[in-house]
């Protein structure tokens, strides 16, 4: 028998968090995912649900309202949550722009969102992708002018995670735009604000309990306080710095959801029957099931050193970027190949594994498309 693997950084204290996140996982995310599914989006309910039991700022001081934890504690909240097989409860995001706001925000604008964030009161969105570019960000094109106070912003922007459920986004829009990357800035809009304005939720192959959706800003006038860390043209350099822990996220999440697939494999193997024996007992389904744990262990290893990293405050955007590109392909062929043992079962939504299998394939193409993961890293090499 296999030991049941704990990876050097999962203290008592996070064993029994983790088992707490699980429980939430199971007992709620797991019956709600269908049916989030069906209405394209979580409930205000679920965020308020996260916010109390303290997973949606894991790692931001309490002073914040975060839950004072490390990134451990960020990190097994991804894991569980690519387990669960949950798409609803885009809580990566709210933890994105949490960090954003921590890390780069002035004081003033720490106190205004974070508690909310942490509560769950508070949706958070980050509007990069526009219709025209979306690996190129230094080609956005929506405009934030400075008048007076204030900014005004004109652009259009796409394929915005809680796009519909939102009350704050943060915007990347050019300030300057004859100064290239050093034209574009991170203001945080207020949903609320006249002139924002939410376009439709988005048909998706996967991932259809998020609120993906279009985002409009028609002459969306906000203070000019709302420039985040309160300073011109440094928004490229802040998604150059904040992106690393997002891709992070993204690779724990893919360790988790493999596994997950793995774990419903292994069971449906041993009960499903053909020609008078259980799959498990075919030596291509032991091969197969051989192949994918051993996937998983790799993908479990590497995604660990990655947190270590983070938790040391050592990890550096290459790293971030190999394992983004390398752990979110090993699961789409992971959960690929236990799809296949469960027959046609595996292609209906109603199992577990289907749903993964289509959520899957959109981690190869946001938080920066693999193969710009790859000429992230080649480019050091
Ligand atoms: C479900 C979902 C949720 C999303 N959530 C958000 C969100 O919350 N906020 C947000 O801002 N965006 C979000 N996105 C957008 C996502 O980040 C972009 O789709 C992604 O960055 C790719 O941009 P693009 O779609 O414009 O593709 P393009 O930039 O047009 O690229 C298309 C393809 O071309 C290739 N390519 C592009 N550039 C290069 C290169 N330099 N070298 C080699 N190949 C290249 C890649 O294969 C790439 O996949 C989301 C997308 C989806 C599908």
């Amino acid at each position: 028998m296999l030991k049941p693997y704990k990876p050097a950084w999962m203290t008592e204290d996070l064993v029994q968090f983790n088992d707490s996140v699980r429980r939430f996982s199971k007992e709620y995310l797991e019956p709600n995912d269908i049916k989030w599914r069906q209405e394209k989006m979580a409930s205000r309910d679920a965020w308020r649900k996260a916010g109390e039991l303290g997973i949606i700022l894991p790692d931001v001081p309490d002073t914040y309202g975060g839950s004072g934890g490390t990134p451990a504690h960020a990190a097994v909240v991804f894991w569980e949550l690519g387990y669960s097989g949950n798409s609803g409860l885009a809580l990566g995001l709210n933890h994105i722009v949490g960090h954003y706001i921590l890390n780069c925000g002035t004081e003033e604008q720490k106190q205004r969102w974070l508690p909310g964030i942490a509560s769950g009161e508070i949706v958070a969105a980050i509007a990069m992708t526009e219709p025209g570019t979306g690996s190129d960000l230094q080609a956005v094109r929506t405009r934030a002018e400075r008048r007076g106070d204030s900014y005004v912003i004109n652009g259009a922007k796409t394929f915005i995670t809680n796009g519909q459920l939102c009350d704050v986004v943060i915007v990347v829009a050019k300030t300057d735009p004859a100064l290239g990357a050093k034209g574009i800035s991170l203001i945080i809009v207020d949903t609320n604000t006249p002139g924002f304005q939410r376009g439709k939720v988005l048909e998706k192959l996967g991932m259809e309990g998020q609120d993906t959706s279009e985002m409009f800003f028609d002459d969306c006038t906000v203070p000019a306080d709302c420039l985040l860390g309160g300073h011109e043209g440094r928004g490229f350099y802040q998604l150059m710095e904040q992106l690393p822990f997002e891709r992070a996220q993204l690779a724990i999440q893919a360790s988790g959801a493999m596994t997950r697939a793995l774990d419903l494999t292994v069971d449906y193997v041993k009960e499903r029957h053909a020609f008078g024996k259980p799959l498990i007992d075919f030596q291509n389904t032991r091969f197969v099931l051989a192949d994918v744990k051993a996937t998983v262990t790799a993908t479990r290893a590497f995604t660990d050193m990655v947190v270590q990293q983070w938790i040391d405050g050592t990890l550096d955007p290459v790293t971030a970027s190999m394992a983004k590109f390398w752990c979110t392909e090993r699961q789409c062929e992971v959960i690929d190949r236990c799809l296949q043992l469960f027959g046609g079962y595996g292609y209906m939504k109603e199992y577990p594994i289907a749903r993964l299998y289509a959520d899957a394939r959109v981690q190869r193409i946001y938080g920066g498309a693999n193969e710009i993961q790859r000429e992230l890293v080649g480019r050091q090499l």
